[in-house]
């Protein structure tokens, strides 16, 4: 409780009488009261307020008040020798909670104050009810996500301004995900959904909307893409990544199939691009699903994918994101979680891995589990490795360069000098 008059025996009885329920601050001014309320954010509950104080005045308090989103919320209880009905009327157009005026008798003070604040408490707490019911209600409960009705709602509005924009609509169904539900039980469905829905999550940027429209289907509209080159490259990652499954323990059959449709920089509907993206999608199932279709589109050949392979070894989203945005169409990319995945490398990958990228920058042991492990695989040819290293850690580049790694790169990544490491060690021309 917070008592501010500027007379030290009204702060003293006012003391005497909260003190048991309270723990009491005191300001003799309005200046230190302001200061106060300032400092201890949240951990002030109630003040009680003198209103004619030299300097500033009360009145001056509870305007201030009323404007600070910090303390806008701190029932203010008015205790003044102020007799006139216009000082009171005053007070309580500017936020007070209740007025009373001096001199006064304890009891009623206490059980006025306490009323205050239990119609406080109430208040408060059916405020955060309706907070949280209206998140819950705009939310997918199982992963986060939005909803049906909120994406939709979401992207209508987003579209509504899109002339001139590129916006991309995804429409994304697991594959074969009765089977997981029927042959593991339903948790392990539920698992699958929540591994895509952190999948998608991830994949997208924050403007991006990302929803959950039904069981095992999902949408993403990708906001004001630069080119559509970008929305297929994150298709056909998301594909390539559930298809591969890094470090993930979900049923082999288990992929994605994805429809895209474009706004073209034209206005649409939430609808229209709907339809659209779900006929893609339809076509990406027919075709053999784990892969992705944009309407109207001729499909690129995603099916037997023979490009030359760049196989990523990394924990960390934002080297993958970076070496990902280095690398062209041209060059496939396979990420490698865990160091156990590397078994799972399909053995018709294996001679078109033309480069691998072995990040050892979050390692605490300089990477020397990580070197003594890639050594396990007689594939893999460490005159084409590259580590990635923490920008220096001199033991890092050490145990990389003793391993017999062909060249050495810094976080944080640079896309150039990346792609510039690359080419020398594989000794491509440089439009790879
Ligand atoms: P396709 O490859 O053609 O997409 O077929 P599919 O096996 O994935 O089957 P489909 O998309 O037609 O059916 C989705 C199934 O998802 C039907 C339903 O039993 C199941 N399902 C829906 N919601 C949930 C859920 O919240 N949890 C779980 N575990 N299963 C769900
Ligand atoms: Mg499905």
């Amino acid at each position: 409780m917070l008592v501010v008059d500027d007379n030290e025996t009204n702060r003293a009885i006012l003391k005497v009488l909260f003190e048991k329920e309270y723990e009491i601050m005191e300001a003799e001014n309005g200046e230190k009261a302001l200061e106060m309320l300032r400092i201890c954010q949240g951990s002030i509950d109630v003040v009680l307020l003198d209103l004619l104080m030299e300097g500033m005045s009360g009145f001056d308090i509870l305007k201030q008040r009323s404007e600070l989103d910090y303390c806008r919320d701190v029932p203010v209880v008015v205790i003044s020798g102020a007799m006139d009905s216009k000082s009171q009327i005053r007070a309580f157009d500017l936020g007070a909670a209740d007025f009373i005026t001096k001199p006064f008798v304890p009891e009623i003070v206490i059980s006025r104050v306490n009323n205050v604040m239990s119609s406080h408490r109430r208040l408060m707490s059916v405020e955060s009810e309706a907070k949280k019911l209206k998140i819950k209600s705009e939310l997918d409960m199982m992963t986060g996500l939005y909803n049906k009705t909120t994406s939709e709602a979401t992207i209508n509005e987003i579209l509504k301004n899109g002339r001139g924009k590129l916006n991309a609509l995804m429409v994304i169904d697991i594959d074969n995900f009765k089977n997981v539900n029927d042959s593991a039980g339903h948790q392990a469905g539920d698992y699958v959904i929540k591994i895509v829905s952190d999948l998608l999550s991830s994949q997208f940027r924050k403007a991006d909307i990302v929803g959950r429209i039904g069981g095992d289907e999902f949408v993403v509209l990708m906001v004001n893409v630069p080119s559509m080159n970008i929305v297929h490259k994150k298709a056909n990652e998301i594909v390539q990544i559930m298809r591969y499954k890094p470090n993930l323990t979900i049923p082999d059959n288990v992929s994605l199939s994805i429809g895209i449709a474009v706004t073209d920089r034209m206005e649409t509907t939430y609808q229209e691009l709907f339809e659209k993206a779900d006929h893609a999608l339809l076509d990406a199932k027919e075709s053999g699903k784990a892969q992705y279709r944009e309407f109207g589109v001729e499909p690129v050949d995603q099916g037997d994918d023979d490009r030359p392979i760049l196989l990523l070894i990394s924990r960390s989203r934002s080297v993958c994101t970076a070496i990902q945005a280095a690398t062209t169409q041209k060059l496939r990319v396979e990420e490698v979680i865990a160091l156990e995945d590397l078994d799972k490398v399909p053995e018709k990958d294996i001679p078109n891995i033309c480069v691998i990228h072995a990040d050892v920058s979050d390692y605490s042991d300089d990477g020397a589990e990580l070197w003594e492990h890639l050594k396990q695989y007689p594939w893999i040819d460490f005159s084409h490795v590259l580590a990635i290293c923490q920008e220096g850690n001199t033991k890092q580049y050490q145990a990389a360069l003793l391993a017999g790694v062909a060249d050495v790169m810094t976080t944080p990544i640079d896309p150039a000098s990346a792609r510039r490491r690359f080419r020398r060690i594989v000794g491509v021309p440089e439009d790879v």
